[in-house]
């Protein structure tokens, strides 16, 4: 992990004027940089080779410049160019993913948010831990294989938006596949799923109040998930596992979702809970974050994961949501996170949002 004291002493050297916001060209890019280019930073996109040409169709979007680079691991190596351009990098989940949890934690340039949440949010133990220690309900937990007495998933580690998951319903079933892999058992709960999108700011006092700062509800989406989704067009599970078709979960694209009006309480009493625990784990989260839910029938919460930065769920509000709209209107996460800056660099306290 970066020392602190070396980010602070590196944003010293940084010109506050002229920040600019540093991402790689994937995931939540577009809202990223659309959202930055609205508060008033420059922006720059970190692309592997020649500049992607799908910004060309979204100018909005586009970056100022571009940095290029052979591959995601020469990033750490390139800091000290990007640091000379005043960047702020807005991590999200392909920029943690491609670069490795160690190599982002030591990275030296300032990043929003609070570094410390990755050793929290990369390992499910210590995510259970965080999650069920601030009260929130979890899909129970099944230690060993021969404890299945219901239908349940069986996890990988590390964020693979849900690649290599399987489902089994018995111990036998368990057993046809035998995972070697780092894995985990968890009950298959049946619900309808939520993902929301909050974003907490220790920097503004007014709204939704915690014990310090404020938490915001952002949006909510659920994900189309191949091939789970759309398979029972073709038969029953059962039937179709005769032809070697298994259920996968890999992500394929995100629908907008609104949530029963009588369960917001519940929902912001989730991100209430989380954000407060966070304080105690490790210094406190900063900025967006989404719970991922399921919602059974009667009307519980079970929260299966939680994902500690902007996720791309969020990509379908670039301009607002049923949500953000009632607060003020255009605002996307993205755009939310440069506004954050902008009033840190305004209190002169940018060593509040970024570490
Ligand atoms: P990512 O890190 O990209 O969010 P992941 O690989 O960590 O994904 P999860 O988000 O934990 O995977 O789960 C993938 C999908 O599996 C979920 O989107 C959901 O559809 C389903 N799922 C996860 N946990 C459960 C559960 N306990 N019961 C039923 N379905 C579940």
């Amino acid at each position: 992990m970066v020392p602190r004291g070396s980010i602070s002493g590196l944003l010293s050297s940084y010109d506050p004027k002229r920040l600019a916001v540093a991402t790689v060209c994937s995931h939540t890019s577009l809202q990223i940089f659309d959202g930055a280019r609205r508060e008033g930073f420059r922006t720059i996109g970190i692309c592997i080779g020649q500049p992607p040409r799908f910004y060309d169709a979204f100018p909005k979007a586009k970056p100022d410049m571009f940095f290029s680079v052979k591959s995601y691991k020469e990033i750490p190596a390139r800091a000290a160019e990007l640091a000379s351009m005043n960047a702020v990098v807005v991590p999200h989940g392909s920029f943690v993913e491609y670069l490795g949890v160690a190599a982002f934690e030591g990275l030296r340039l300032p990043t929003f948010g609070n570094r410390r949440v990755l050793k929290w949010e990369s390992d499910r133990d210590k995510q259970r831990e965080w999650l069920v220690g601030a009260g929130l309900s979890m899909p129970e937990k099944i230690a060993r294989p021969e404890d299945i007495t219901k239908p349940v998933l069986v996890k990988f580690y590390g964020a693979k938006g849900g690649r290599g998951f399987f489902i089994a319903k018995n111990y036998e079933e368990f057993m046809e596949v035998n995972p070697t892999e780092k894995h985990t058992i968890q009950e298959y709960v049946i619900g309808t799923r939520y993902y929301m999108h909050f974003f907490y700011s220790p920097l503004v006092n007014r709204g939704y109040r915690l014990s310090r700062g404020s938490l915001e509800l952002m949006s909510m989406d659920r994900r189309d998930e191949a091939n789970i989704d759309e398979m029972y067009k073709l038969g029953a599970q059962e039937r179709l596992k005769q032809f070697g078709i298994l259920p996968t979960f890999v992500v394929t694209g995100n629908v907008p979702v609104v949530l029963r009006e009588s369960l917001l309480p519940k929902a912001f009493w989730m991100g209430e809970r989380t954000v407060e625990r966070s304080f105690e784990l490790f210094g406190g989260i900063i900025g967006p974050f989404s719970l991922e839910c399921i919602v059974t029938d009667k009307l519980e919460f079970k929260v299966f994961e939680i994902s500690a930065r902007i996720v791309a769920g969020t990509n379908f509000f670039v301009r607002s949501s049923p949500y953000s709209d009632l607060r003020e209107p255009e605002m996307s996460v993205g755009r939310r996170i440069a506004r954050e800056m902008r009033l840190a660099r305004r209190l002169k306290r940018l060593d509040a949002v970024l570490s």
